[in-house]
Parts: C-alpha cells; sequence; structure tokens
C-alpha cells in the first residue's frame, strides 16, 4: 500500500477501501468524479469532489475527472470549462488527461451490437406513453413488449439504421432484454440508447443515437479501472442494472458501485434544474452570483477553497441524505477568514469628524499590521484634519452605555491612531449629525495620555480626503425559507427580494491597490473579499462574505 499525505478521514467508504486494499481485492485504488456538463458545479457536488478526490489522495490512488455528457442538448463547453476551474480552485488534480464518456461512444455502441448478437437487447418501437404502460408499476408488473421478440438479424439491421439516421427521434429505442416482471424497475427492459438529432460538444455530428447513463456509466468505469465508483444514494437501485451490463459484456474490469448521502443545505437550492431557473429568470447575475451556492459563487462572494474542504470534512459522508445547517458552512469559512484574512479599514455610514487643532494641511502616514497575530506586511493610512467614521460611533449624549463612542467631552482612541476627544458637533434641519468636532489629544500615537484621562473605545476611520470611493455589494440569504424546496408553490415565490444592496463605502487607499479575490475583515464590519471580476483600483468594488458573528436574527424566525 502507498503512504498517504493527506489527513486520512475514516468515513465508510474509506473504511471500504483500506478493506479492500488490505484483503488484496484491489492494488490500488481508482475513483472517479463524473459531473454532467449541465450546470454549475454547487456545494453539493463539493462534497462528492472532496469524496472522491479525498480518498483517492488519502490511499496513494488516483482519481479521474470524466465528463458524464450523453444529454448533448443540455451540456455546454462553458460547463465543462466551469467544473475544471472549481475543481483545480478548490486544490484536486485529476489523473491523467481529462476523460468523456463520449470517448467510449465507438466501444459503447460494439458493446451494444454485442448483447444484440447474444439476444440481451432489441430494438422496441413503442412510443413513450406506451412504454410507460407496458413498463407497470411498483406494485404490478410490466408486460413485455411486441418487439421484445424481433430476431437477432432484424434488431442488428434495425439498430445499424437508427446510428444511420434512418429514423425520426422517438421511432425506436434499443432496450436490454432482462425482465419486464422485475419488482425493482430498472431492469424492465431499460433504454440503452435513444435517437436525438442533435450535435454534441464533443463529438459533433457523429452520433445522431445516443447512449443513456445506465448504459454509460459503470462501462466507462470499466475501460477505466474505476476500482470504486462512488454516487449518491438515488442510484442504489440502478446497482442490480450497473452490475448486469458489467456481468453480460467483456469489459476489461469489474467496478463496484457505493453509494453516499447527498449533501442538502437549508436555505439553499442544490439542484442543478433549479439553479439554471434562478439564472434563466435573471433572479441572480449568472452562475457565479456571490449569492449562489456554486463554487463559483461561493469563490467570488469570497469562501476559500480550505474553508469549503473544512466543512466537507466536518459533514461527513454516511447513507442517510441529511439536511445540513447552512451556519455550518458559515462557520467554517468565518473561522478560516478569522484566523487568516488580513485587516484593513473602511467606512459604511460616513460622518466627517474634524480635529481642529490641526493645520489644514496635516497629513501623516501612520503605519499599521494587516493583522494582528500573524506577519501579513503593513501598510501606510494617511492621518489627516478630516476624517470619516460611521454614525453609529457618535452620539449626541454622554451615557454609560455610549462611553465606548464619540459623545461630546469623551475620549476616543483611533484604531492604529491618536486618541480624540470629541468638542462638539452640528446638525442640519432635519435634525441628522453632520460633522463632529475634535481636539487630537498630544504623544497619544500607541501611547495612553499623559493625564491619565484614558480612551474607553476604539473605532475604525479613514482620511476624508485621502480615502476612496469604493462599490461594497451587501448579500445575505437567497432564499427566506430554510426549505425553499418543500414549501408550498414554487421555490421562487421564497427568493429574498432584498439579498443585495450596494452601498458606497470609503476605503483606505491601500485598499484600492489589492488584487482581485483578496479577502479582508474590515474592522468593525465584516469579512469582503474584492471581486473576481469587478475590483479595480480605479473602481474599487468589495463582496460581503460573512458578517463578523453568527446573525441569530437570521435562523430564530
Ligand atoms: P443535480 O441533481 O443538481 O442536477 P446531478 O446529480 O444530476 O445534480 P451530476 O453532474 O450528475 O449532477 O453529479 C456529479 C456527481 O456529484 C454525482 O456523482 C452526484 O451523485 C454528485 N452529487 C450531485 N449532487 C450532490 C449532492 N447534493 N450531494 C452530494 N453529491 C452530489
Ligand atoms: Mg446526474
Amino acid at each position: 500500500m502507498t503512504e498517504s499525505t493527506a489527513p486520512a478521514s475514516n468515513n465508510f467508504i474509506a473504511k471500504i477501501i483500506q478493506e479492500d486494499l488490505d484483503a488484496g481485492r484491489v492494488s490500488s485504488v481508482v475513483t472517479r468524479f463524473p459531473p454532467e456538463p449541465n450546470g454549475y458545479l454547487h456545494v453539493g457536488h463539493a462534497k462528492s469532489v472532496c469524496l472522491n478526490f479525498g480518498v483517492a489522495e488519502q490511499f496513494g490512488g488516483a482519481c479521474n475527472l470524466r465528463f458524464d455528457d450523453t444529454n448533448p442538448e443540455k451540456e455546454s463547453q462553458e460547463f465543462i470549462n466551469a467544473i475544471k476551474d472549481d475543481i483545480t480552485w478548490l486544490g484536486f488534480n485529476w489523473a491523467g488527461e481529462i476523460h468523456y464518456a463520449s470517448d467510449y461512444f465507438e466501444q459503447l455502441h460494439d458493446w451494444a451490437v454485442e448483447l444484440i448478437k447474444t439476444g440481451k437487447a432489441y430494438v422496441c418501437d413503442l412510443n413513450a406513453e406506451q412504454a410507460r404502460e407496458y413498463r407497470g408499476t411498483l406494485t404490478e408488473a410490466g408486460k413485455n413488449s411486441p418487439f421484445r421478440d424481433r430476431s437477432v438479424e432484424e434488431n442488428l439491421d434495425l439498430f445499424a439504421r437508427m446510428r444511420a439516421g434512418e429514423f425520426d427521434e422517438g421511432a425506436k429505442v434499443l432496450r436490454a432484454k432482462i425482465d419486464m416482471a422485475s419488482p425493482n424497475m430498472n431492469l424492465r427492459d431499460p433504454i440503452m440508447y435513444r435517437i436525438r438529432k442533435v450535435h454534441h460538444h464533443q463529438t459533433g455530428d457523429k452520433w445522431c443515437i445516443y447512449p443513456t447513463y445506465d448504459f454509460t456509466h459503470g462501462q466507462s468505469d470499466a475501460i477505466e479501472g474505476i476500482t470504486h465508483s462512488v454516487c449518491t444514494l438515488e442510484f442504489e437501485d440502478h446497482k442490480p442494472l450497473y452490475n448486469w451490463f458489467i456481468e453480460n459484456l467483456p469489459v476489461p474490469a469489474q467496478p463496484k458501485q457505493y453509494e453516499f448521502g447527498r449533501l442538502n443545505l437549508d436555505y439553499t437550492v442544490t439542484s442543478k434544474r433549479k439553479l439554471k431557473a434562478l439564472v434563466d429568470e435573471q433572479v441572480v447575475s449568472g452562475w457565479d452570483d456571490p449569492r449562489m451556492p456554486t463554487i463559483s459563487g461561493m469563490r467570488r462572494r469570497g469562501f476559500t477553497p480550505s474553508s469549503i474542504r473544512t466543512f466537507c470534512d466536518m459533514i461527513g459522508v454516511t447513507r442517510s441524505d441529511g439536511m445540513v445547517d447552512v451556519a455550518m458552512l458559515e462557520h467554517a469559512v468565518r473561522s478560516d477568514l478569522n484566523q487568516n484574512a488580513p485587516r484593513a479599514m473602511a467606512v459604511l455610514k460616513p460622518l466627517k469628524v474634524v480635529i481642529e487643532n490641526l493645520a489644514e494641511d496635516h497629513k501623516e502616514l501612520l503605519s499599521a499590521p494587516f493583522h494582528p497575530e500573524l506577519d501579513l506586511g503593513t501598510r501606510d493610512i494617511p492621518f489627516t484634519r478630516e476624517l470619516l467614521i460611521d454614525q453609529d460611533d457618535f452620539k449626541e449624549e454622554y451615557s454609560k452605555k455610549f462611553k465606548k463612542k464619540f459623545t461630546p467631552g469623551n475620549r476616543i482612541r483611533l484604531r492604529f491612531s491618536y486618541v480624540l476627544e470629541c468638542t462638539g458637533y452640528e446638525k442640519d434641519d432635519a435634525g441628522n449629525v453632520t460633522l463632529v468636532r475634535a481636539n487630537l489629544i498630544e504623544n497619544t500615537l500607541g501611547l495612553d495620555p499623559e493625564d491619565g484621562n484614558k480612551p474607553k473605545g476604539v473605532v475604525h476611520w479613514v482620511s476624508a480626503t485621502e480615502c476612496k470611493e469604493a462599490e461594497l455589494r451587501q448579500y445575505s440569504r437567497l432564499f427566506t425559507s430554510a426549505t425553499p424546496d418543500k414549501e408550498e408553490g414554487d421555490f421562487m415565490e421564497h427568493v429574498n427580494k432584498d439579498s443585495l444592496e450596494v452601498i458606497t463605502a470609503y476605503i483606505e487607499p491601500a485598499l484600492a491597490a489589492v488584487d482581485a479575490e483578496a479577502n479582508f475583515q474590515f474592522e468593525r464590519e465584516g469579512y469582503y473579499v474584492a471581486d473576481r471580476f469587478d475590483h479595480t483600483a480605479d473602481k474599487p468594488t468589495f463582496n460581503l462574505t460573512i458578517g463578523l458573528r453568527e446573525d441569530k436574527s437570521l435562523t430564530q424566525g
């Protein structure tokens, strides 16, 4: 057995693999991640990615990336590219070249012919409605198709003509001849091939018949030498069919299928069909909108790869489909950013402070570390006579509750800067405070005031004259219901109309120059990320990743 470098996980799939290696049933582990390129990957796929690539890494094996591309009309190169990017971004490497189920179309076709020759497949002319009738129900056996007993010669001829494009879509299908009375509906002569006269993103116009998922998946696993074919629980009922094809075809290996429970997250939908509807109906700006539970969306929101991997570790892998509290994901993100994100200052609701005992043109560069513990370097912060603080950090009247705020006569420290004493304020006709007056207490840079009158609070600030404007995109949950797809009516009715608010904030100049995708904690405000696509030095643009603390009001409906 090969040494592993990744932290050992102890889920039931890892245990099965360990036993297979110990017993010599396999010499090394080969898994695969098989997305259908008909949408972007979401957080549920992240669980499957972490599991498949994770166990391969853990046991020194390999994990293939295979696009399961048997429904060309819904698939595209855009989705293929996005899926590759997402997996790489999460920090995983697939073994060798990328695989496509369509690489095996010729081989699959030959195997289909093989099954016809051994009397185990036939061409059926029932239309969809008739086929449904013949199929029976869960409590009632199906009936044999009137075309079931066609001769091998006739079937070979018809299948060749299906391939040659002689028949219309839906006119004929190729079915496996198994058992119309099987209690497992999947074994009631399942479809192997259907006619689809559509262009394929990989094979072009070469084919007008396409194999079904069931006829493709196990054989593709066998061709690639997959030892452990790990999928979600809904495929459990397909396993007998998976095995039937493997047993009845001269495949080069004997892969085995194992099932685990899907990830469902509250306040989230994880079905590509529903995510596509959100995109198509322009509820969000695209598959990578920061509110989307897609990997690209979470990336754009400022989630880190390690926080998503940590989350997948936390939820574990079991054989039941549970509902996971989205607060767990948020916790993983928050604790990663708390440990690792640089700090900086931004003012969201500006209130001007004038320091009356400073010269009009006073400008001083103060140096401040980016992180309280990690060595992430320092930046210069310009300090001038006019500053901006947050409106919430000023109160007209002092009370014990407000001892950490600017109130006339009170002293406050400016973060990384001097102590100010508030001397007065101005209001407009509507009664809004428009300006705060203050005096700077000498010799208080990094020191307490000499008169012993220490400030009780520390507030964040920027220079009113040297700061930059930034667009801040304030995101909150996309759904108002914890279970949008289980409520009455359409899940779309539970979209949170106020999930995006765009505001202008005032940031320290160093923040304008940061790279796209740089994560920050804006002190006392939240975690933000420079937008992957829109952030520039001229137009700084930041997305709210998550607040500093868990907001209980969101979960206590
Ligand atoms: P959807 O239902 O969202 O359309 P899918 O299962 O059709 O998803 P695929 O592209 O076929 O999407 O999925 C690729 C792999 O990811 C499969 O092995 C599938 O089982 C797994 N997967 C999909 N959704 C989840 C989920 N919510 N939790 C865990 N694994 C998932
Ligand atoms: Mg699928």
